[in-house]
């Protein structure tokens, strides 16, 4: 059986295509009482590019604070929030900021329809309910969530998204303007999620025809923008991530993947950098792949932070294998069905202490 997937539905790309975002919200206003939340990162608060959101006076513009990743706790809170700003539902829930921010507007949208804790939901097409109306305004390229079928959660026992249909957006506005401000350090982490998406997809098992062309695509892109840069490198940073995105709905991500999830969870650590750090220790599972993410720390002037697992308690380092063990997929796709009969705890618990 080959996978259905259902994808974001309109896209509207361009700089300064973000003026349009007033006009699209429009024709989802419905008369007295209809509002829209837009949840924003908190880093626009005292920034001139708060004056730019279409918010009318009536809707809910809520700042959220992405300094820890998402949480399923964050996530309730917020909808609850939402819940009592009025009796009614938002006509929709846009999302402007990296991938943290996208994921929470993903996730409220979820959570506004179906019951209980977005921690039940965590895991494959557990979502019942249509979620409201929801747009996704990246300001940081490379994570692919403004076109993938997850919001990623950290939960009470693990990180894990809330795979569905229903996640999709159903408006993305990409306007390469919108990147330009966040800082190099951040935009190398966050691009190399993206290079990192593409080198697991295009080395993947489960790769096809329909990966593999937007895999190539998004990683000739990175290399552009990270050797070889132009005056355009936004743009192609921003298209360089919705083609990685959309490699990996077909395929999945892997080990670098399996091991920067329990890096996460137990340490706290962000996805980007998070990604890197691994990565960097990963050259037996993706030998070209990490001597070109190298070249391009080198190239950018990055340097990681070392020893940050080495060290740590025996019960925190169990628990990160852990979180690591519950993402077959992202195993499976990487080392094929035998991965059982490669990868034992003590393996994961060697590649760990050497970050
Ligand atoms: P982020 O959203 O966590 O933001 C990182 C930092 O950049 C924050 O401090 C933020 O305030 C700042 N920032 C964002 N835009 C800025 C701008 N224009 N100017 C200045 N600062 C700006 O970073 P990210 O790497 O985009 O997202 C990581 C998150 O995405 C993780 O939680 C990860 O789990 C998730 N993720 C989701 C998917 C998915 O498919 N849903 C895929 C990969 C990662
Ligand atoms: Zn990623």
């Amino acid at each position: 059986m080959f996978r259905n997937f259902k994808t974001v539905s309109r896209v509207l790309y361009g700089r300064g295509s973000f003026d349009q975002l007033e006009g699209i919200l429009q024709e989802k206003r419905k008369g007295n009482g209809s509002y829209i939340v837009f949840i924003l990162d908190d880093v626009f608060k005292d920034h001139p590019f708060r004056d730019r959101i279409p918010a009318l006076e009536t809707d809910r513009v809520i700042f959220v604070s992405v300094d820890e990743e998402p949480t399923t706790a964050y996530v309730d809170d917020l909808t609850l929030r939402v819940q009592r700003f009025s009796g009614i539902l938002p006509a929709g829930v846009v999302g402007i900021g990296g991938g943290s921010t996208m994921d929470l507007a993903k996730a409220v949208s979820l959570m506004l329809t179906n019951p209980g804790s977005s921690a039940d939901y965590q895991g494959w097409d557990l979502i019942r309910n249509p979620a409201i109306y929801h747009v996704g305004v990246p300001t940081l390229s490379g994570t692919g969530a403004e076109v993938s079928r997850t919001t990623v959660l950290i939960g009470p026992q693990r990180k894990l998204g809330i795979n569905s249909d229903h996640t999709v957006f159903d408006q993305i506005v990409l306007d390469p303007d919108l990147i330009a401000s966040p800082p190099a350090d951040q935009r190398f982490y966050t691009g190399m999620d993206c290079y990192i998406h593409c080198v697991e997809s295009l080395t993947g098992t489960y790769l096809n025809a329909f990966s593999k062309a937007y895999g190539e695509k998004a990683m000739t892109l990175c290399r552009e923008v990270f050797l070889t840069p132009t005056p355009d490198a936004d743009e192609k940073m921003m298209m360089a991530s919705y083609f990685g995105g959309m490699s990996i709905v077909y395929s999945q991500v892997g080990v670098c993947h399996a091991l920067s999830y329990g890096l996460s969870f137990v340490l706290g650590i962000h996805h980007g950098i998070g990604n890197c750090i691994v990565f960097n220790q990963l050259e037996e599972f993706y030998p070209e792949g990490v001597r070109e993410f190298r070249r391009m720390m080198d190239f950018n002037g990055i340097s990681l932070p070392e020893n940050r697992v080495f060290g740590i308690e025996v019960q925190k380092l169990e628990k990160m294998i852990d979180v690591s063990l519950t993402l077959d997929p992202l195993w499976e796709n990487a080392l094929g069905k035998a991965w059982k009969s490669v990868i034992t705890r003590d393996r994961i618990k060697e590649l760990y202490l050497r970050m």
